[in-house]
C-alpha cells in the first residue's frame, strides 16, 4: 500500500493527479485536498476514477493538516500548492510522520525572496523523525538537478561551468498571460538577476543580461539571466562549479506587458487601501488575468528546458547538452493542462515514485541532485519527458 496525498488543486496538482493514477502499481490509495474541495472533484471527475478522494484544507494552518494527515495517513504528501505553504506543511508532516515533495522552494509572503535556509533548516528534525523531504521535484529545480548529478555521474569528473537554459517557444494567442501561477511568476521574473561566479554571487538588474540562445527544433530565441532556486543548491552540492547560470526567453511583447504592470503598481506584493478595503495589487491583478490552467486548449509551440555543462573529464575539456522538449498540444491531450504544468507535475509524480520504490529514502532535508539520477531518468523517458544529449557541441555560453 502506498498512499499519496497531493496538496494543491491548481495546473501542476492537476497533472500530478493524472500520472500519479496512472500508476496504480505504485500508488494505491491517492487523495487530493486544496482550499477549493471543486477543483479537487472536478480533477478527480477528469481522471475518471471515484476511489481517488479528495478533501477541503487551508494549507497555511498546521493543525487542520495535520488532522488531514491523522485521517487519510498518508505515507507521503506532494506538496503542489504555493511556496508559501513549504513550511506549514513541512511542519504538519513532522508532528504527524508524513514524508515530503515540493516543487518550489518556501517564499515569505511579504518579501520576494528565494533561498533554500528555510528548509533546509528542517534537516536535522526529518533526519531524527527518520522522515524523507525531497525539495525542488519540479522541471527547474528538478530535473535541471538531476541533469547536473547525472552529467556529474556520468560524463565529467568536474563540473566547472553550468548554465540552465528554459525555453517556452510557445503561442497560446493571449496578449499576456502566464503559464504558471501569475503571483508566483512575476514575483520571481521582477526580481534582480543573480547568478554564481569564482565562489561569489553577482547580482544584475532586472533582466539586464540577456543573449540569443539557439533551441534545438526552435532556433534562436532572447534569453534572459534570471536567478533561480536551484543555483543555490546545486553550487553547494558540486563545489568544482566556477560558474552557474539560469536563463529564461521571453518575447518582447510579454516583457513590454510586464514593464507596464510594473510601472503602474500593479506589481506591487504590499496591501494597499482600496475602498476601505486591504488589496495587494499583484494579488488582485490574478484576478483578472487569464487562469494559466485554461491556456492548453489553444496552446501551440513546445518548450526547451535543459543544463549546458562545460568541464573536464579524463583531464580534457568537453561539453554536454541534456534536454527535454515538451509539446503543449501533446500535454494538454494528455492532462486536459499546458506544457508548464506538464514540465512541472510529471518530475514531481516521479520523485515521490522513487520514494515509494524505495530508490529515494533518505531521512532529512534533501535537494534532488543528492539522490541516484540514473532511476529517475529512466522514468522520465517512460513518463513523457524524454531527455536528448549532445556531446562536445558549441554552448554559445
Ligand atoms: P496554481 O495557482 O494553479 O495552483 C495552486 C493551488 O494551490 C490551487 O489549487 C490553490 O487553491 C492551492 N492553494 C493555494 N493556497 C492554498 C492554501 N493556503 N491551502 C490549500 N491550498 C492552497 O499554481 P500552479 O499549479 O501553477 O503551481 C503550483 C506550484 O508549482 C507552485 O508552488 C509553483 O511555484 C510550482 N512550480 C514549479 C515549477 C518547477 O519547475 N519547479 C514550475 C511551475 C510551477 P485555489 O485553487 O483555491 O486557489
Amino acid at each position: 500500500m502506498s498512499r499519496v496525498l497531493i496538496i494543491g488543486a491548481g495546473g501542476v496538482g492537476t497533472v500530478v493527479a493524472h500520472k500519479v493514477a496512472r500508476n496504480a502499481d505504485v500508488f494505491t490509495d491517492i487523495m487530493i485536498a486544496s482550499r477549493t474541495k471543486e477543483k479537487c472533484d472536478r480533477i478527480v471527475k477528469a481522471i475518471g476514477n471515484p476511489a481517488i478522494r479528495t478533501a477541503k484544507v487551508d494549507a497555511d494552518n498546521v493543525d487542520e493538516l495535520v488532522a488531514l494527515f491523522n485521517d487519510f495517513k498518508p505515507e507521503m504528501v506532494i506538496n503542489v500548492a504555493l511556496p508559501y505553504q513549504d513550511l506549514t506543511i513541512m511542519e504538519a508532516c513532522l508532528k504527524a510522520g508524513v514524508n515530503y515533495l515540493d516543487t518550489a522552494n518556501y517564499e515569505p509572503k511579504d518579501v520576494a525572496h528565494f533561498e533554500y535556509s528555510w528548509q533546509w533548516a528542517y534537516h536535522e528534525r526529518f533526519k531524527e523523525a527518520g522522515l524523507t523531504a525531497i525539495l525542488g521535484c519540479g522541471f527547474d529545480p528538478g530535473v535541471s538537478g538531476i541533469y547536473t548529478a547525472y552529467a556529474a555521474k556520468h560524463h565529467f569528473d568536474e563540473i566547472h561551468y553550468l548554465d540552465i537554459v528554459d525555453c517556452n517557444a510557445g503561442d497560446h494567442h493571449k496578449a499576456f498571460a502566464t503559464n504558471f501561477n501569475p503571483e508566483i511568476n512575476i514575483r520571481e521574473i521582477t526580481q534582480n538577476g543573480r547568478y554564481y561566479e569564482n565562489g561569489q554571487w553577482v547580482t544584475t538588474k532586472p533582466l539586464e543580461i540577456h543573449k540569443d540562445l539557439t533551441y534545438p527544433n526552435i532556433g534562436p530565441r532572447d534569453s534572459y539571466l534570471l536567478y533561480h532556486e536551484e543555483l543555490e543548491s546545486l553550487v553547494k552540492h558540486f563545489p568544482t562549479i566556477k560558474r552557474a547560470r539560469f536563463w529564461m526567453t521571453f518575447g518582447q511583447e510579454y516583457l513590454t506587458h510586464l514593464r507596464v504592470i510594473q510601472d503602474i503598481g500593479m506589481a506591487r506584493i504590499d496591501e494597499v487601501d482600496y475602498n476601505g478595503m486591504k488589496i495587494v495589487p499583484l494579488q488582485f491583478l490574478k484576478a483578472v488575468l487569464p487562469n494559466p490552467q485554461d491556456l492548453g486548449e489553444n496552446y501551440e509551440g513546445e518548450t526547451s528546458i535543459g543544463c549546458r555543462i562545460r568541464g573536464l573529464k579524463d583531464g580534457k575539456e568537453r561539453t554536454y547538452y541534456v534536454y527535454n522538449n515538451c509539446s503543449h498540444q501533446a500535454a494538454y491531450k494528455e492532462t486536459g493542462m499546458q506544457g508548464v504544468s506538464y514540465t512541472t507535475g510529471v518530475p514531481a509524480m516521479i520523485g515521490a515514485m522513487m520514494f515509494f520504490k524505495g530508490e529515494w529514502k533518505r531521512p532529512g532535508v534533501n535537494n534532488v541532485e543528492q539522490f541516484n539520477p540514473d532511476p529517475f531518468m529512466e522514468q522520465l523517458n517512460k513518463q513523457g519527458l524524454p531527455w536528448h544529449e549532445v556531446f562536445d557541441g558549441d554552448l554559445e555560453l
